[in-house]
């Protein structure tokens, strides 16, 4: 290989020595609560597909029927070529299911927090307090900005108050961005403080609700909802890629921060529209949710009851708040080792090690899913029960 290009192979070889190099296993099914990988059916306990929608029928039914009538691309970005009436259907379902006046819909949820964070805190003089334990993508939007960003300690609204009285003579603009549900320990962000403290103290308020979206609230309305403060959170980021089980992100928010955002977020600016399939598909998610709440009751109660199991017989599940079920192994090698055990014994479930959690907090991330049924589960649990004991875990 050429030399310039040497670091490639140089830096991948010593990901691999690491144990750092991540296996992307080729799915041959849809997404679902199983899934086929080499010919094989295992159980699967990785995805965001909370509510079994990514394969939902009357999706792929909405998808063909708008295909048919708008064909599948945008042509261009939304400013030059004209938006499309399906996207602008979406964002009134999506501002009308969430109690919003408001709402844009945004290629996806990465490119949601790329929308909001520049565009509303972009200036020197501004200021971004930002939760230790928000996304990657909120951690970049924030390195486009050229704002000073104050990280407080995870969810330490104690640490938050003194950054924001340390910062109270500052004059540019404020805004606060935290992950609604933290994805690795499925812990609820301290809104209803946190949006106290910013009230008291100038600062625009933002939650990306990525795992929160399809999960919390009545039907799945998200943070907002789960705590009733409509109308006291600024700005509300989302993605379509999990509950909804499609791809695409949002922000939502008054009228005027919806116009704003239109016409000086630089992804809506310059990069083109989400295509009529997907937007199809996420008309589809939306009707089913407002529809009824039958698939966001399963989610919560397959969630209680693999946690409740797995706790019972001994195991580490962490402070989740939500389905998320992180089953906490301690090394990284340990965690590895158990995650291939598992998928012997047919049980497809990620390994998660540093640098996405703390070093001594390698797990495995149970994601159940509506789509799971209470047999599915109780094959996960005594698989789980089968590794835990060959290693040493559980007793
Ligand atoms: C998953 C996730 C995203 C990314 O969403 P995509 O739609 O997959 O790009 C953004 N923010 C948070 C907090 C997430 O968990």
């Amino acid at each position: 290989m050429a030399v310039p290009m040497k670091f490639l192979s140089e830096e991948l070889d010593a990901m691999k020595q690491a144990g750092l190099y991540g296996t992307i296993r080729t799915l041959e099914s849809p997404q679902g609560a199983w899934v086929h990988i080499d010919g094989k059916k295992y159980l699967n306990l990785c995805s965001n597909n909370y509510l079994g929608l990514c394969n939902d029928p009357r999706l792929v039914a909405k998808v063909k029927e708008y295909t048919d009538k708008y064909g599948v691309g945008p042509g261009a970005v939304r400013t030059i070529a004209g938006t499309m009436s399906p996207h602008i259907e979406l964002e009134k379902k999506l501002a009308a299911f969430k109690g919003a006046e408001a709402a844009i819909v945004i290629q996806s949820g990465f490119c949601a927090n790329l929308t909001v964070i520049p565009t509303l805190a972009g200036g020197a003089d501004d200021l971004i307090f930002s939760d230790s334990l928000n996304h990657a993508s909120i951690i970049d939007a924030c390195r486009l900005s050229k704002a000073k960003v104050i990280r407080y300690e995870h969810s330490d609204m104690a640490d938050l108050a003194k950054k924001l009285e340390e910062n109270s003579a500052v004059k540019g603009r404020k805004l606060l961005i935290t992950d609604g549900v933290f994805s690795m320990d499925g812990d609820i962000a301290k809104l209803p403080e946190i949006v106290d403290l910013c009230e008291k103290n100038g600062v625009i308020v933002a939650v990306d609700d990525a795992h929160g979206e399809g999960v919390l609230g009545r039907g799945g309305r998200g943070i907002v909802d789960h705590f009733n403060l409509h109308g006291r959170v600024d700005v509300e980021i989302g993605t379509m890629s999990k509950a909804f089980g499609v791809m695409g992100g949002m922000a939502a928010g008054s009228t005027v921060l919806v116009d704003y955002l239109r016409q000086k977020a630089r992804p809506n600016l310059f990069s083109s529209a989400l295509t009529i399939p997907d937007v199809a598909a996420n008309l589809a998610s939306v009707e089913i949710l407002q529809e009824s709440e039958t698939l966001v009751k399963k989610l919560w109660s397959n969630g209680d009851f693999l946690k409740k199991e797995l706790k019972a017989m001994g195991f580490d599940t962490a402070h989740s708040e939500t389905p998320i079920t992180p089953v906490i192994i301690g090394e990284a090698s340990d965690a590895k080792v158990f995650s291939a055990k598992l998928f012997e014994r047919g049980v497809f479930a990620t390994a998660i090690v540093f640098p996405t959690v703390p070093r001594g907090t390698a797990r495995i991330r149970a994601m159940v899913s509506a789509a799971h049924s209470e047999d599915d589960l109780r094959f996960a649990v005594e698989q789980f029960a089968s590794v835990g004991r060959e290693m040493g875990i559980i007793s």
